[in-house]
């Protein structure tokens, strides 16, 4: 196995109607460290080999993405559990740990009685791409490796 990469780049995601989901533009570049998990991996695998200054239009499946949607990740709630006196459709729970991470639960339906949420990560199922933009392609640094992440103006800052 070869040395650990980092790769910074530009990209713009857009699903399989154009419509655009994220962008680093007018931001800084995205970096990240190889086999670290901190992007998806159908990602990772298509852009680790890229010389830098390539521009590429990738796609993704849901597949190799976030995965297929799971009806059984859509339930209905008693409203009395909510404190929230207005509820509707689209508003969005954050559940979890107290780092405050874990995914957040969307608002699918609302009626007298129950809030129905959808805990489906907001792309699953959705096939994505990537127009991407190698800025910077390198060997991982000693301090990165032993971090897990990127470092860098590009990156991590601590
Ligand atoms: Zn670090």
């Amino acid at each position: 196995m070869s040395a650990q990469r980092v790769v910074t780049f530009h990209y713009t995601l857009t699903d399989s109607t154009g419509e655009i989901l994220d962008s680093t533009k007018g931001e800084a570049p995205f970096g990240f460290l190889e086999g670290a998990g901190q992007i998806i991996p159908g990602l990772e695998s298509q852009i680790l080999n890229l010389e830098k200054g390539t521009k590429k239009k990738i796609t993704v499946t849901s597949d190799n993405a976030y995965g297929p949607r799971d009806e059984n990740l859509v339930k209905p709630v008693p409203r009395e559990q909510f404190e929230q006196k207005e509820i509707k459709v689209g508003d969005q729970f954050q559940v979890g740990d107290e780092h405050g991470g874990g995914m957040p639960l969307i608002v699918v339906d609302v009626s007298a009685t129950h809030v129905t949420l959808d805990a489906n990560h907001p792309l699953a199922g959705v096939d994505l791409t990537f127009d991407v933009e190698i800025i910077d392609s390198r060997p991982a640094t000693k301090e990165e490796l032993s971090h897990g992440h990127a470092h860098g103006g590009d990156g991590h800052h601590h």
